[in-house]
């Protein structure tokens, strides 16, 4: 939010300095074009690159985390696929974090329940993952975050604080809706663009590239694709002393309200 109202400041100021100046000299038009061009594309960076900070705090990861720490997170479930990952997870004794979408939470509330029972963290992915999110406005939001939180109360009685945008979208608007709310966003580090691309082989190689102490991995349980990334990834993480912790763990804060 800061960020912004930095740049938005900087448009405007720069704006009153160049008509102050044409009192007294021709300022051609493209000039006053300039800093509105820039303000834009720092607006437009700031809202689709959620590590930037731009419109809210984000935690992307734990840059204190020294140990061989991570997060694995799996985003847009629960679907049958999850149980899939599940399995894996159990198999490899790692803990994960499921932002779920709250029409998914309704169609599977035993998959949430058994994220639950086996020790992994869920978290708030909207109610309806709208591709439009981005236009909604502030109220509109609240009631997506609070229509997911009561889907997943229904599920598991517990009620989620971390909250993951749809897209890494955010805008004023989410931030106004997160403020009442009191979500705490949760962003990545290390995005796997599963939903993505279609070979394997690139997406693990991208995690693996990327992978260090403290951060956290974007993943998808939609896909028998990411299952099968997955496996790959949890031996590559035993083989290299590393282990996957829910993010609540990761990042020391608290992942349910009391
Ligand atoms: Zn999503």
């Amino acid at each position: 939010m800061l960020k912004h109202r930095i740049n938005t400041f900087f448009l405007f100021f720069a704006l009153l300095l160049l008509a102050g100046l044409s009192f007294w000299v021709v300022v051609p038009f493209w000039v006053f074009v300039l800093p509105v061009l820039l303000w834009l594309i720092i607006a437009v960076a700031g809202s689709s690159v959620i590590t930037l900070n731009y419109h809210i705090k984000a935690y992307c990861g734990n840059p204190d985390v020294t140990a061989n720490t991570i997060s694995l997170t799996f985003d847009d479930g629960p679907t049958p696929e999850t149980l899939k990952v599940l399995q894996l997870l159990k198999k490899y004794n790692a803990a994960a974090t499921f932002f779920c979408i709250g029409t998914q939470v309704e169609k599977h509330p035993e998959i949430l329940k058994k994220i639950i029972e086996e020790g992994h963290t869920v978290g708030n992915h909207t109610y309806s993952h709208a591709a439009k999110m981005g236009f909604f406005s502030a109220e509109k939001v609240k009631q997506e975050l609070q229509h997911a939180n009561k889907a997943i109360y229904n599920a598991i009685s517990k009620q989620a604080l971390l909250f993951r945008p749809p897209f890494g979208v955010t805008n004023p608007n989410i931030a106004k809706a997160l403020k009442a709310t009191g979500h705490t966003v949760i962003g990545w580090n290390n995005r796997s663009l599963d939903a993505v691309i279609p070979d394997e082989d690139t997406i693990f190689n991208r995690v693996t590239q990327r992978l260090a102490p403290g951060c956290i991995i974007l993943l998808h349980d939609t896909s028998q694709k990411t299952v099968n990334v997955l496996e790959r990834l949890l031996v590559f993480l035993q083989q290299n002393n590393y282990k996957s912790v829910t993010v609540d763990q990761l990042l020391n804060i608290p992942a349910y309200e009391e």
